[in-house]
């Protein structure tokens, strides 16, 4: 009996686990412009070339600008970035969607909207986030800058077996509610270190009823609850959606393929390490008040009591007080994006929610879509119009303020309710203060000007 996780593991094994760590061949290798400049010039050091270029995909995200798709007067070190990822791609023969490529876009959303993301593929790229990927039933994780040199390498990695974990959403989600606030309610049940040493396993009742997006939502941030990463076992929704991708497989091949991943999801009886069930029948939106993504609360909450110096000096950071309600809570910048909540159903979530609003006077509210597809189709269907003409800055696709180090960012001590995955100090800027939540809840805030529940302003399903 075995686990999605086992049967993906055992199935790329090239040299089994002993006291080192096993050899472990990989599927699809993402790569981008940070993490992969060291690892390049590694391999020119050591006269090797790219082990299988056709098995790596390369895109710009992190450092680009997203007010135009011209580098000119941006800033040097990012523009510098990003030239060297081109002229690493073309000598090493890699296939790069770059600013002129209308398939460009943050590494995790264009990798499913291609159709190379797979189930039963092993992923890796140098981004804590590749556990998006796991949405389809693939084993997707982030690796470090040496990793990717020995992937660029060899087409393998080093890695040591995690244990299983099963995370159960059963029950049905209440208007309002969505996929962000079903992770961060197991984020800030088990905090940042829940998950260490284990792949989570999303299942239930909830999770089958999500759309591939949502399920994408969920496993991004798997990284959050200290997992390896996380999975979804595939299952019609997943084929619908890569049914006629680019990269999906075609004809016969296509019909062996969905045969090959129908025996993917784990067998009943197989042995989970750790489970926990989340109900979430009452569950309501979520959003954090802290610095790590586990010190998450309903959004009708109050600021809990600090356990320890850290807790305290989030709060601190913060500028919270313990007891205190976060709705209501003035804000100052509202960012939409990130390849947690950059997808066209998170900003047709979010329009419909802004239609005929106007973005209150105190806030400034950046729109971000995940990839110029995204773009593309949420300009088709008049998206970029509802929040253009509530005041919103609609912007061309990348990471932005995320990550705050392409000219995108929050100013110091000054509060964002964000759509990303991580409210560390300084993420998104030097001194900003983060507060996580979907999509709904960044909306409502951006029209109210404070912390606002979506639920008040009505119209949801
Ligand atoms: S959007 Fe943020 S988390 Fe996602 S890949 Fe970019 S920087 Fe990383």
């Amino acid at each position: 009996m075995k686990t999605l996780y086992d049967k993906i593991w055992d199935s790329h094994i090239v040299v089994p686990e002993t006291d080192a760590p096993a050899i472990l061949y990989i599927d699809l290798h993402l790569i981008h412009e940070v993490t992969t400049p060291q690892a390049f010039t590694g391999l020119r050091r050591r006269g090797l070339k790219v082990r299988r270029p056709d098995k790596t995909v390369a895109t710009m995200d992190h450092s680009i600008p997203t007010t135009s798709r011209s580098l000119i007067g941006f800033d040097e070190i990012a523009a510098n970035q990003v030239r060297t990822l081109a002229q690493n791609c073309k000598d090493f023969g890699i296939a790069l969607y770059d600013l002129e490529s209308p398939k460009q876009g943050i590494v995790h959303v264009i990798g499913p909207e291609l159709g190379v993301t797979q189930p039963g593929k092993t992923i890796v790229c140098g981004d804590s986030h590749t556990s998006t990927h796991g949405a389809f039933g693939a084993l997707a994780h982030g690796i470090g800058t040496s990793e990717v040199e020995m992937v660029l390498a060899t087409q393998c990695l080093l890695q040591r077996k995690s244990k299983n974990s099963r995370v159960d959403f059963d029950g049905r989600l209440q208007p309002g509610v969505t996929a962000k606030d079903m992770i961060l309610a197991l984020i800030g049940k088990i905090g940042t270190g829940g998950g260490t040493g284990s792949v989570f396993e999303f299942m239930g009742t909830a999770v089958r009823g999500l759309d591939m997006e949502a399920r994408m939502t969920i496993c991004n941030m798997s990284i959050e609850g200290g997992a390896r990463a996380g999975l979804v076992a595939p299952d019609d929704t997943t084929f619908q959606y890569l049914s006629g991708r680019e990269f999906s497989p075609k004809a016969k091949s296509w019909d062996e393929a969905v045969a090959r991943w129908k025996k993917l999801p784990s067998d009943d009886g197989a042995h989970y390490d750790h489970s926990i069930t989340i109900d979430v029948n009452a569950l309501e939106p979520m959003i954090t008040y802290g610095t790590n993504p586990g010190m998450a609360i309903p959004l009708t909450g109050r600021v809990p009591q600090p356990q320890n110096d850290a807790d305290a000096a989030a709060l601190k950071y913060m500028a919270l007080e313990p007891g205190q309600a976060l709705l209501g809570h003035p804000v100052d910048v509202v960012f939409i994006g990130s390849c947690t909540n950059s997808r066209l159903s998170d900003l047709r979530n979010a329009a419909h929610l802004m239609k005929g609003r106007k973005v209150n006077s105190s806030v400034r509210m950046l729109v971000v879509p995940g990839s110029y597809e995204v773009k593309r189709q949420a300009e088709a269907e008049g998206l970029d119009k509802i929040f253009k003409e509530a005041g919103a800055e609609w912007r061309e696709a990348g990471c932005s303020m995320c990550i705050a180090m392409n000219g995108d960012a929050v100013p110091a001590g000054k509060v964002a309710v964000s759509t990303s995955n991580r409210n560390f100090e300084g993420r998104q800027g030097r001194g900003a203060r983060t507060l996580l939540a979907s999509p709904l809840t960044a909306a409502a805030s951006a029209v109210e000007g404070r912390v606002a529940d979506p639920r008040r302003l009505g119209g949801l399903s």
